[in-house]
């Protein structure tokens, strides 16, 4: 069975506690305005990677040293089956480590939807940050892109890792992972609005001109 994939990194300490796996599926149908991944939208069969694949990828990177998994995209509740797999794999990995890593992941249907039609893969996530992405709502929470949305713990390690982090505004500048592959750069975490525009014009006065942006239509 196969998930299709945008890519997957590691370490990601931008999204979640601690040194973590990133999976960011392909394909969203939600389509927030003023979403900065926008290349993530479109469903893409040629992105397609065999689950089982993807879960050697994740044992080979980090060993058994990350301390969690963050799922996002895209939409990973667009595909339910390989996520049922993919979770299920990463379960099955987890019951073999003294040390376990947290699962949190990603979406932009609201909780209620969550519930009620995907219960069974919320079972398998210890943590999830739910609803549409609201262009002109503050982004003062952890890890979210706007204030509306919720981060919900769904077990008892998501308790442990993310009780401290629900309702209270961050406390720190947000962390922004900038990674560089071939030409191409692209950054892992929750920009601030405007940020990306600044990061574009500093690189600009810098004699750094970009081709194009991810982001923009
Ligand atoms: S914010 Fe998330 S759910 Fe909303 S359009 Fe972007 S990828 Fe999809």
């Amino acid at each position: 069975m196969k998930i299709q994939l945008n890519k997957a990194h590691y370490p990601v300490t931008a999204l979640g506690p601690g040194k973590r796996i990133g999976i960011w599926v392909q394909g969203c149908s939600i389509q927030c305005p003023g979403c900065v991944s926008l290349d993530t939208w479109a469903a893409d069969r040629s992105k397609g990677m065999a689950v089982d694949d993807l879960l050697a990828w994740c044992k080979r990177v980090a060993g058994g040293a990350a301390e969690g998994i963050t799922i996002s995209g895209g939409e990973p509740f667009d595909q339910p089956k390989p996520l049922a797999r993919l979770l299920a794999g990463l379960q099955r990995w987890r019951d073999t480590l003294t040390r376990p890593f947290d699962i949190l992941c990603y979406s932009g249907y609201r909780l209620e939807k969550l519930q009620k039609e995907h219960a069974s893969l919320l079972a398998r996530i210890d943590g999830v940050i739910c609803d549409p992405y609201v262009e002109n709502l503050p982004t003062q929470r952890w890890w979210r892109g706007s204030d509306n949305q919720r981060l919900v713990i769904l077990s008892p390690l998501g308790e442990e890792r993310y009780a401290a982090y629900v309702d209270v505004p961050i406390d720190q500048p947000k962390r922004f992972q900038v990674v560089a592959d071939g030409q191409r750069i692209w950054f892992v975490g929750i920009p601030q609005r405007g940020d990306l525009d600044r990061i574009e014009q500093t690189c600009a006065d810098r004699g750094l001109t970009w081709a194009g942006a991810s982001w923009r239509a």
